[in-house]
């Protein structure tokens, strides 16, 4: 008899079942229809024996101690902090839009302060800002939105920036200095062997069993256990009771060149060109040497795997109904990313996770219920190593 029936080993999955195990000592299954743990941030060596992320680039970054500490249980970490460029006008200069950005686009000189003028005399000042473009047009003006964010925006969710709420594109900010960093979380580090590693340490417990390549309608039936944590796509959960919940999906295109180096950076963004949005070089984010180099392409796809919500108000609408027949399911737990319809990222999901763990263990949750994490951040040692991570 199982305490516990998990489905999902993902982030919100494999964190509940942990602190179920070890926090509350209960029994638990947990289940996932993929062959592997880790959810979408799942890492494995390729046929070159390059790390390389199954489903895109994962980065981790957090402002939360308290997240960042309880992951420190299960890995040590290598300190990176991601950079982008976007191909915009035949050049690649740096996503956030920052000062280096405006002067190399355009052939300038300014100053921040000037760049602060700058952005004062083309941005088209905003009453409300209620849309994905408004934030954007609001801060930069037209020309700037149209050249880095409209047309990506468009293939990347099928819609234009107008239809989608002001938190999609909020999420890069615009900058009047030179900091080129995607992300300026107090916590920048990739787990030094990979997500998959860190995930192994988190479920390897007596009291945890995984089961893969399962489907947890296979078993529901079968196996014996009191509650269920429900970590899956919500609407299909209740058999789209209220119709499908849009979620966006990708195609992920993997490629090894027999070089060193493939482009300039971790990632380039391509706004304007191409039917993919991004290509990520893995061995910048993960600091590994090695003669060859692994990429990935992301083809974004109406149908296909669930990977992201769709922030507007019409989908927030249905999801308000399936989220009071949710809360309305006695001995049924919806976390994560497809089960709350949320776009969160890993950091946040670990949070909400921590937090139905208090609600289940009648738990108060402080930062003093956690252990102070006895591991550091591990800088790369060897030259090479910094040399791409600097790069
Ligand atoms: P998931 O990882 O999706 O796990 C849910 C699991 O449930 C899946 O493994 C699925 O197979 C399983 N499942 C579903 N239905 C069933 C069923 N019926 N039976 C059994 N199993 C089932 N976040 C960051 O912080 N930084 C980043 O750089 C970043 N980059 C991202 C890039 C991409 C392309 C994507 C798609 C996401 C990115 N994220 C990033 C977000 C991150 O992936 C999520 O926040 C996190 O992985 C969500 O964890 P989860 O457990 O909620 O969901
Ligand atoms: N975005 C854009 N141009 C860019 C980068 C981002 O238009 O060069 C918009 C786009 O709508 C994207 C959103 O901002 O989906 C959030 O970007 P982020 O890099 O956070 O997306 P994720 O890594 O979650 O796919």
């Amino acid at each position: 008899m199982f305490d516990y029936l998990i489905v999902g080993a993902g982030f919100a999955g494999s964190v509940l079942a942990e602190r179920l195990a070890v926090g509350s000592n209960k029994k638990v299954l947990i289940c996932d229809r993929r062959p592997h743990i880790g959810g979408n941030a799942y890492d494995h060596y390729n046929d070159a024996g390059i790390l390389v992320h199954k489903y895109g680039p994962h980065i981790f970054h957090t402002n939360s101690r308290e997240v960042f500490e309880y992951l420190s249980r299960f890995t040590d970490w290598r300190s990176y902090q991601h950079r982008v460029l976007a191909h915009v006008d035949g050049q690649l200069v740096p996503i956030p839009i920052n000062l280096d950005t405006i002067n190399k686009l355009y052939g300038l000189n300014l100053t921040s302060f000037q760049v602060e003028e700058f952005f004062e005399s083309v941005a088209e000042k905003k009453k409300q800002i209620k849309t994905s473009e408004d934030v954007v047009v609001n801060a930069v003006g037209r020309e700037l939105y149209e050249k880095f964010f409209r047309n990506y925006t468009r293939k990347q969710w099928g819609l234009d920036p107008s239809e989608l709420d002001a938190s999609v594109t909020a999420r890069v900010p615009t900058r009047t200095n030179r900091d080129a960093r995607y992300f300026t979380d107090t916590y920048q580090a990739m787990p030094l062997h990979g997500f998959t590693r860190m995930f192994e340490k988190m479920l390897d417990h007596p009291n945890i069993k995984v089961m893969l390549n399962c489907d947890y309608r296979e078993i529901e039936e079968e196996i014996p256990y009191s509650e269920m944590i429900y970590t899956g796509p919500v609407d299909s959960f209740f058999d789209y009771r209220y119709g499908k919940l849009p979620y966006r999906s990708l195609e992920f295109k993997h490629e090894t060149h027999d070089a060193p180096v493939f482009q300039e950076a971790p990632v380039v963004n391509y706004p304007n060109e191409h039917l993919y949005t991004r290509i990520t070089e893995f061995k910048y984010l993960t600091g590994q040497e090695h003669s060859k180099t692994s990429i990935v392409y992301e083809f974004p796809k109406g149908e296909g795997d669930p990977y992201y919500p769709v922030p507007r108000k019409e989908n927030a609408e249905v999801y308000a109904k399936y989220k009071t027949l949710a809360d309305a399911t006695t001995g049924v737990h919806f976390v994560g990313r497809l089960a709350t319809y949320k776009y969160y990222n890993m950091d946040q999901i670990v949070a909400q996770s921590l937090t139905t763990y208090a609600k289940l263990s009648g738990e108060k949750r402080t930062e003093s219920t956690l252990r102070i994490a006895d591991k550091r951040i591990i800088v790369p040692s060897s030259a090479a190593a910094k040399k791409v991570a600097a790069s």
